[in-house]
Formats: C-alpha cells, sequence, structure tokens
C-alpha cells in the first residue's frame, strides 16, 4: 500500500492532512483530493500485481466461487464457474479465505458495483457458518436521486461534500420554485436546526432518516420531490472572502468572491462536481445538488471471531463480507480502514497459528468424494435454474425483490411492513423458481446465468 500513502493530501509543512466525515467533530480522516477510493485501489491493485508478477498470488479473474467444500467439519477447497468457459473447477486448500464484498445490491439500487453479491458468504452459510446482523445496512445519505425505472445503480457524492456543503429544504411545503428563487430566509437548514454541535456532520443514519423525513413530510425538492438540497454557496463566498483577504484585494465585488471561492471548492471537490454535472445535467457550482440517502454498504454478514475465523474451522471471511465490529458504526472512511486492518494487520497473523496446526497433513485432492459431492450440488443448481425455461427475466425479479425490500426494510421499519415483506418475498421466490427465463448456454459465458443464481440467493437472504 505504498503507492495510496504517497497519493494522500498532505499539509504545507509536510505531515498527512486530515478532514471530518460525517458522525465525528474532529477532522480524522486522510483523504487524496475527491478520490481517496480510487487512489486506494490503485494502490491495492499495483500491490496484488506485483505479488502476481512474482509468482506469489495466482490470479483467477472472470471466475465465481459458487460452494465451500468442508471435509471432516474444515474448510478446504471451493468450487469455482469460470465465467468464460462455463467450466466448474475445484481448488483445494488447507485454509479458504471469503473477501466478497458486501450483499447491499439485495436491494437492486445502491451504490455498489452490480458485481457485489452475497453468493459466497450465502454459500458459506448454506455449510455452516453463521450469519450475524444480516439486517443491519448503512444508508449513506449523500447519493444522486434516483431518476426513473430504467436505472440499475445509484452514484455517490462523496460524503467529504457535506464539509462544505449545506443541506436544507424550503421551509414551504410543496414548494416548485427553483433553488435559487428562494431566499434565505425561507430556506430550513434542519440538520444545522436540530443538531446544532454537528450541523450537516451528523453521523449517517441521522441525515439519513432525516432527509426521509423532511421528503416524507413533503418538503423534498426537485420533480420527485424525494431529494434534499445540498449547496455549497454559503462555503464558496467563505472561501472568496478568505482568498480575497490572502490576496490584499479590497472591497472585492460579489462576483470576484464568488469566483475565488468556486476555485477553491473546484479544487477540493472538482472531481465529484462534474461527475454530479455528468449525469444530472445541472452545474453544481451555480445551483445546488440534489441528493437522496442510497444503500450503500452493509454491516451484517459472516460472523466470525477475532482471528477473523468463521465458526467453519479454516473458514475466514474477511472486510465487508463479514460481519466484524469495525464496519458496524455509522461514520465515514470506516469500511476501506477495516478491510486494511483486516487482510494487513490481522489475517496475516492469525492465519499462520491455524496453519501451523493444519499444514502437516497432506492437500486434499480434488478428486475427494466431498469435492465430487460438491461440484455435483453447484451443477445441479445450475441446471435446475436453467430448465425453468420461464417467461420473466432476472431483472425483473431482481427490481420486485429490491422494491420490496426498499420499501419495507429500507431506512424506515416496522413490524406489520417487515411481515408483509417476508411473505411478498416467499411468494416472489416461488415465482422466481416457476418463471424465471435464463437464455444463453449452461456451459460458456452466460452473464444472465450468472446473476440469476445471484439473485436466488439474494431471495434466500432477503
Ligand atoms: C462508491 C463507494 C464509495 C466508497 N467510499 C468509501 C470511503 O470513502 N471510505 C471507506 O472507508 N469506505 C468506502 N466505501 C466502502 C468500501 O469501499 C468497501 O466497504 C470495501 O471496498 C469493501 O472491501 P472488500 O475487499 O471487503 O470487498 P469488495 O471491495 O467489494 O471486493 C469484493 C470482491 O469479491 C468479488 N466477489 C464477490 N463474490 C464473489 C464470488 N462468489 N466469487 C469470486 N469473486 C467474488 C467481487 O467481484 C469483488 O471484486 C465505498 C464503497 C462504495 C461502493
Amino acid at each position: 500500500m505504498r503507492s495510496p500513502r504517497r497519493s494522500f493530501a498532505r499539509e504545507y509543512g509536510g505531515l498527512l492532512s486530515n478532514r471530518s466525515f460525517g458522525g465525528t467533530q474532529v477532522q480524522r480522516t486522510f483523504y487524496a483530493a475527491g478520490q481517496t477510493g480510487q487512489q486506494l485501489l490503485l494502490g491495492a491493485y499495483s500491490a496484488l500485481s506485483r505479488q502476481i508478477g512474482m509468482g506469489a498470488v495466482k490470479m483467477y479473474s472472470r471466475h465465481e466461487m459458487l460452494d465451500v467444500v468442508v471435509v471432516d467439519g474444515k474448510a478446504k477447497g471451493i468450487i469455482a464457474r469460470d465465467l468464460v468457459t462455463g467450466k466448474l473447477e475445484r481448488h483445494s486448500g488447507h485454509a479458504v479465505l471469503l473477501c466478497s464484498g458486501g450483499y447491499g445490491n439485495v436491494f437492486y439500487l445502491s451504490t455498489n458495483a452490480m458485481g457485489s453479491n452475497v453468493t459466497a458468504a450465502w454459500k458459506a452459510h448454506k455449510r455452516g457458518a453463521l450469519f450475524a446482523n444480516p439486517c443491519f445496512t448503512q444508508i449513506h445519505p449523500t447519493c444522486i436521486p434516483v431518476s426513473g425505472d430504467h436505472q440499475s445503480k445509484l452514484t455517490l457524492m462523496s460524503e467529504s461534500l457535506r464539509n462544505d456543503g449545506r443541506i436544507w429544504v424550503p421551509k414551504k411545503k410543496d414548494d416548485n420554485r427553483k433553488a435559487n428563487e428562494i431566499p434565505e430566509e425561507e430556506r430550513d437548514y434542519y440538520l444545522e436546526r436540530r443538531y446544532p454541535a454537528f450541523g450537516n456532520l451528523v453521523p449517517r443514519d441521522v441525515a439519513s432518516r432525516a432527509a426521509k423525513e423532511r421528503c416524507d413530510a413533503g418538503y423534498g425538492v426537485g420533480t420527485s420531490k424525494m431529494a434534499v438540497y445540498l449547496d455549497f454557496s454559503f462555503n464558496m463566498d467563505r472561501y472568496g472572502r478568505i482568498e480575497a483577504n490572502k490576496h490584499g484585494l479590497n472591497n472585492p465585488s460579489p462576483e470576484e468572491i464568488r469566483k475565488m471561492g468556486k476555485e477553491v471548492i473546484a479544487e477540493k471537490y472538482g472531481n465529484l462536481f462534474d461527475m454530479y454535472k455528468q449525469i444530472t445535467g445541472e452545474n453544481p457550482y451555480e445551483v445546488p445538488m440534489r441528493i437522496y440517502p442510497a444503500v450503500h454498504y452493509t454491516m451484517g454478514g459472516l460472523w466470525v471471531d477475532y482471528n477473523l475465523m468463521t465458526n467453519v474451522p479454516g473458514l475466514y471471511a474477511l472486510g465487508e463480507a463479514n460481519f466484524s465490529d469495525h464496519g458496524a458504526n455509522r461514520l465515514g472512511a470506516s469500511a476501506l480502514m477495516q478491510g486494511l486492518a483486516d487482510g494487513y494487520f490481522i489475517i496475516p497473523y492469525t492465519i499462520g497459528a491455524y496453519l501451523s496446526n493444519e499444514i502437516r497433513s497432506a492437500a486434499i485432492p480434488t478428486d475427494h468424494a466431498e469435492f465430487v459431492a460438491c461440484e455435483d450440488h453447484v451443477r445441479d443448481q445450475l441446471e435446475r435454474l436453467k430448465n425453468v425455461n420461464g417467461t420473466k427475466s432476472v431483472d425483473h425479479f431482481h427490481k420486485s425483490l429490491g422494491k420490496i425490500m426498499w420499501d419495507k426494510c429500507g431506512m424506515g421499519r416496522k413490524e406489520q411492513l417487515l411481515r408483509e415483506a417476508i411473505q411478498e418475498i416467499r411468494k416472489l421466490r416461488e415465482e422466481f423458481w416457476a418463471d424465471v427465463r435464463i437464455p444463453g448456454p449452461l456451459n460458456g459465458l452466460n452473464p444472465e446465468l450468472e446473476k440469476a443464481g445471484r439473485v436466488a440467493d439474494f431471495m434466500e437472504l432477503g
């Protein structure tokens, strides 16, 4: 992880710079402009590539793990599908580490990549690994609102924006005026009003629930009325005045102040502003951003002990795939930290303790009866899916599941709605197994088949 360390922002004196994220009253987070995650990803990927180059890691890209092989109560390998050829493969090992991420896509619309799914963790669960807190989902307050039925993904606007963006809605219900036409005294900066100590940097769950509450009460903005404003004008002017002072400008005009303030904001968040403009067609330097909460991170997952081992000996879960204590908070910048801590500080040491007792036993050959049975089980499941031969697409079922989850098991949860959701998901599951249609081959590249397996697992998780 050397290169991301180099790319983090620094103070003039050379020390790493810090910025605030939601839920903290101190600046405690290292960052790289508005692209911290991207920089970490590049750093992690280049470190991985180096290990691949040295022969220490063998990479199986375009493979999907579809089951865990358990021999005499211990995890001893996996069954994976080559996504290009469709061939099932057996991989044997003294231990299995699952680092397969979170399952936010059970809600269909989320900020996660569409490839993020629950299959690996769910298959492990079916082999006896306990799941903890599956209901525990983080809803991020700062996302671009849903714009229609065509979407498969929602976009996160970095939480760092809440450092300088002020969140507000009109004081009047169903106010259809444009944001810039609403005078200052008719704006309700509801987070600053309700939580003066934290203001716009309240924890994510508090900011998310408050936005939902305002929109449900009729104060939402935009065409869908399911959005609130994130407005940078106040801080653009504040930064502009500071810049004017720094440059010794006497009596700068409001235009000059705004211009200098824009430059400061562009330096801090320029790439995020560009992204917002590309997606919405609105210029956030001129009009406030519209934001609404979206599913972002799952804090439930496979139960693990302090060594990151599940209750199945030899089966480990790291990062967002486990239920973890570190990620189970509501603050910014904790998830990547958990991934790094699990992978860098914990597992290299704890797995050694397990292997010291295991390594003396020979590797289990992949023609062992448990490998054969596990592969047969996976093949049966794939054939069963393919043979339904119904009329509705996998996406139809995924969207329907996501709607039930969001409406009845989303930000506001009530017993009655949860009971309804259980019944509706049961019904949807039956319909899925009776009417899903998966075109394309069983033994070859088939993204519909891949999606179908994942949606089948989401249905069971949901
Ligand atoms: C848009 C966005 C912004 C974020 N910003 C921040 C931030 O600023 N700070 C922060 O702390 N956190 C942030 N997070 C959260 C953080 O990025 C994730 O929690 C973290 O990356 C999880 O890491 P992971 O290695 O556990 O899983 P992932 O990064 O999700 O990796 C899991 C990998 O496993 C693969 N996989 C899944 N199932 C299988 C299978 N069955 N077989 C084979 N491979 C499989 C997936 O394809 C993926 O490559 C952000 C997340 C998103 C989506």
